[in-house]
């Protein structure tokens, strides 16, 4: 097979990316080592696990794409408010859409959603040719091009690969591209649970002396009682909780939260995730990019990951479309190199202000802990300030593409 352009993962990124390259009029393979097959719609269904929480600038590009309707008709929440504070000390501090005069901070929608809607779309389009079921197994430089094999024994020849395959990335290993690591030795539990109190439509996080715990807003119907929980902890606390039955664990987690919304009624199963920030050093080769969790995999703290990456597709498809339209070769180094440079500072500065916040948060000796009990409070007194946080957590500022613009 013989393609312009390949990109190995139909995630939430790599989907993304090809249906903004739709009409490109370029030869466009998607590649993907799971099935692609779309769940049947069930409003009523449990939970997936891994839910992202998506700004108005993902909402955008997803809108632009032909996803976001998709999303809506299957299941998404959105919430107006976001309440963080610490559990070891006064400081708090209350987010709301309304100091903005937005609708909404954002919507808390499960990944599964996101990736199904993105296939329905890609497939209403048939303009990319979409392979399920087929892990890359090989990548070799061949001429300007790449060649790759896939394990179920089909070869494509293509000038451009992308890879979109996520924090363990194939095509990052098998290129040979270098990454920067750090290990948290942190791991997050996630799962669903249904709590005694709605949750008001508000993303809430407690700083634990242990880590953050977040309980996202999800929407079953009318009933707002279900939250995805995101609890970083320790490794060693995080064996302990995932050994619990669920009633000593629902009353842990309750505990932990300071029964904000009453006891836990509920869980779903749990989930168990290493946490790692990674960084690729660097985004491009000739006839290569990495895009979203294969470029970096950020810490779930401020729920960026997938919001940076859907930033990655829509700059890299802007960056690809206007070079064909003064005719150069998607494969071009100089022209890849122009994404690279607009986002990596972006991913950077997000990255380093998690690394930041984290280890603000983990840290335990008086003038920290003073520190980020008074700046919680600075921030609080502060409504311009406040504000500025919002619009950025919006995706309203900074060098957007053209796809996220308002
Ligand atoms: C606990 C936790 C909570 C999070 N919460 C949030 C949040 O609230 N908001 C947010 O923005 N982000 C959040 N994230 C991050 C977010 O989940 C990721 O950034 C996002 O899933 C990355 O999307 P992606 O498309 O780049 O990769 P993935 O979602 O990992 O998709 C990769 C795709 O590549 C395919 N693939 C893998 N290997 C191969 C191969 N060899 N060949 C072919 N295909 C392959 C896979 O099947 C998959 O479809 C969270 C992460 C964690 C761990």
């Amino acid at each position: 097979m013989q393609a312009d352009l390949v990109i190995v993962g139909a995630g939430m990124v790599g989907s993304t990316l090809a249906l903004a390259l739709e009409r490109s009029g370029l030869d466009i393979c998607v590649v993907d080592a799971g099935t692609l097959a779309v769940a049947p719609l069930n409003p009523d269904a449990p939970f997936e696990p891994r839910v992202s929480a998506l700004s108005a600038a993902s909402q955008r590009i997803l809108g632009r794409v032909g996803a976001w309707p998709g999303i809506l008709g299957r299941r998404a929440c959105r919430y107006t408010d976001m309440h963080v504070w610490d559990g070891s000390g006064t400081g708090q501090i209350h987010f709301s859409a309304a100091a903005v005069h937005a609708e909404a901070l954002g919507h808390i929608v499960e990944n599964r959603v996101v990736q199904d809607a993105l296939v329905d779309a890609l497939r209403a389009g048939d303009a990319v040719e979409l392979l399920g079921g087929a892990p890359l197994q090989a990548l070799t430089r061949d001429g300007d091009g790449w060649q790759l094999e896939l394990a179920d024994g089909r070869a494509i020849r293509s000038e451009l690969v992308v890879a979109a395959d996520g924090a363990h990335s194939a095509v990052r290993r098998l290129a040979g591209c270098q990454t920067r690591e750090w290990d948290y030795l942190h791991q997050a539990i996630v799962t669903s649970v249904r709590c005694a109190e709605p949750h008001a439509r508000t993303a809430w996080q407690r700083f634990t002396d242990d880590g953050p715990l977040a309980f996202l807003p999800l929407q079953r119907g009318e009933d707002l009682h279900w939250c995805s929980i995101v609890w970083s902890c320790t490794e060693a606390e995080a064996k302990r909780l995932m050994t619990l039955d669920d009633a000593t664990f629902r009353a842990a987690l309750g505990r932990a939260f300071e029964y904000r919304l009453g006891e836990i009624l509920e869980v779903d199963p749990r989930l168990c995730i290493p946490l790692r920030q990674r960084h690729a050093k660097r985004y491009v080769q000739p006839g290569l990019a990495l895009v979203g969790d294969a470029a970096h995999t950020i810490h779930p703290l401020a729920g960026q990951g997938v919001n940076l990456g859907l930033l990655d597709a829509a700059t890299l498809a802007e960056v690809l479309l206007a070079g064909l339209a003064r005719g150069e070769r998607v494969g071009d180094l100089r022209l890849l190199s122009r994404f690279e440079r607009r986002r990596m500072p972006h991913n950077l500065a997000m990255m380093a202000a998690m690394e930041g916040f984290e280890r603000l948060f983990q840290a335990d000796p008086p003038a920290l802990r003073w520190l980020r009990n008074s700046g919680l409070k600075g921030v609080e007194a502060l409504p311009e300030l406040k504000a500025l946080f919002v619009r950025q957590a919006l995706g309203l500022s900074g060098d957007l593409p053209e796809l996220a613009r308002a």
